[in-house]
């Protein structure tokens, strides 16, 4: 058996208009913060006995705000705790100002840090006014520099973040987005259509007028663009929001959808046994710093989460969203062995009109001989509906 870390660091310079991720922007707390973390990387590693794990990933927030000494401390924690397999996929989430000197970049200083073989850089656009306008700290020179630099350190799997549909962007600056994006030799890119949630600045000023929201017309032109663009540059769309040349899928991710077990680590963090029990950590600093970094030793107070037992209900519909979301699609074979012929009865009775349609399509290519989990046949969404990828969810959920 096989598991993903996930490590949260929850510091950020200054907010961006459009985030409402969990993260403070008390960096003063960033060293204690850091003794806690380690504490909870040393106290949960019975939860995953004689498990190997494959990933590896740190994000935010704005791991790169860590000193190298902090981020060793972190990944002495790691290596110490848990059986990490040779090769397993280490990923650093970065901000492309914090690689614009000085400081120097802090990938590849010290030992363990070379095991960082991926980095996920937050660019959003290469549009200078609408990166001020969504409160970015850097420019787009910065951004294409931080990819060259990184390409120099030796990283060889880089992964940069894109986001469509900002306000008053025009379908012709997101094809220069797209264009300079697959200009820089990155490996993988992940493409979000700008989402309004509630509470921050970005929504504020929506709801006061001062920009109107994109519409779906042009959401769904800027989508298919996009499309065309990765496929034009080699790369497989594999999941609905991510491209990779082949080889370079995000492993960490893709254990998100098909159910490998995960522990997160830090305030605001899921995890999930690969059974039915879900963790979740509050997203409070306080209580994370109080339980985790007590006199005494730390695990003092409240506890900083709450846990859920999925029923099977819930499984069946996180089995439909994962599965659709990804190019593999859902696994009928092994969705029959975990929910039985009813449920998948159901399943195929709700997909008909969508097949009929074309919006779904029944893969038998991969019809294994003599079967097993794995191997289809599979039901996946086709790229053109992909956009409709909520409607279609909801009509094949239990
Ligand atoms: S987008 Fe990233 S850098 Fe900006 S506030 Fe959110 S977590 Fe911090």
């Amino acid at each position: 058996m096989s598991a993903g870390l996930y490590i949260h660091i929850p510091f950020c310079r200054s907010r961006c208009a459009y985030c409402d991720f969990f993260s403070t922007t008390r960096e003063e707390e960033m060293q204690r913060y850091v003794q806690a973390l380690c504490r909870e990387i040393e106290a949960r590693r019975q939860e995953i006995p004689h498990t190997r794990v494959r990933t590896i990933y740190i994000g935010g927030g704005t791991p790169s705000l860590l000193s190298p000494t902090l981020l060793q401390q972190i990944f002495d924690a790691v290596y110490a705790n848990y059986d990490i397999e040779d090769g397993a996929e280490v990923t650093l989430e970065m901000n492309p100002d914090d690689l614009d000197p000085p400081p120097a970049p802090p990938v590849m200083e010290g030992s363990r840090l070379r095991e960082v073989n991926r980095v996920s850089l937050g660019i959003q656009t290469f549009d200078d006014q609408l990166l001020h306008l969504i409160r970015r700290r850097h420019d787009s020179q910065t951004a294409i520099q931080a990819v060259r630099r990184l390409q120099e350190e030796g990283i060889r799997n880089i992964s940069i973040d894109l986001i469509y549909g900002l306000p008053g962007q025009t379908l012709a600056q997101w094809e220069h987005d797209l264009d300079t994006a697959f200009s820089l030799g990155i490996q993988h890119l992940s493409a979000y259509a700008l989402s309004y949630e509630e509470g921050t600045l970005l929504t504020r000023w929506r709801d006061e007028g001062r920009f109107r929201e994109a519409t779906d017309e042009e959401s769904v032109a800027m989508y298919q663009l996009l499309c065309q663009r990765a496929r034009q540059a080699g790369f497989e769309h594999y999941e609905i929001s991510n491209f990779a040349l082949p080889g370079f899928r995000s492993r960490h991710n893709s254990s998100y959808w098909t159910g490998i077990p995960y522990l997160g680590f830090g305030p605001g963090a899921h995890s999930y046994d690969g059974l039915r029990t879900r963790r979740a950590n509050l997203p409070s600093l306080d209580k994370y710093l109080s339980f985790y970094s007590s006199p005494r030793g730390g695990q003092e107070g409240a506890l900083p989460f709450s846990c859920e037992t999925l029923t099977t209900t819930d499984l069946h519909n996180e089995a439909v969203m994962c599965g659709l979301r990804t190019r593999e699609g859902i696994d009928l074979p092994r969705f029959l062995s975990r929910f039985g012929q009813s449920r998948l009865d159901a399943l195929l009775a709700n997909a008909a009109p969508h097949l009929h349609a074309h919006r779904l399509i029944l893969d038998e290519s991969s019809l294994p001989h003599g079967g097993g989990p794995g191997r289809g046949p599979r039901l996946r969404l086709a790229e053109s509906a992909l956009m409709i990828s909520d409607s279609i969810m909801s009509d094949l959920m239990a």
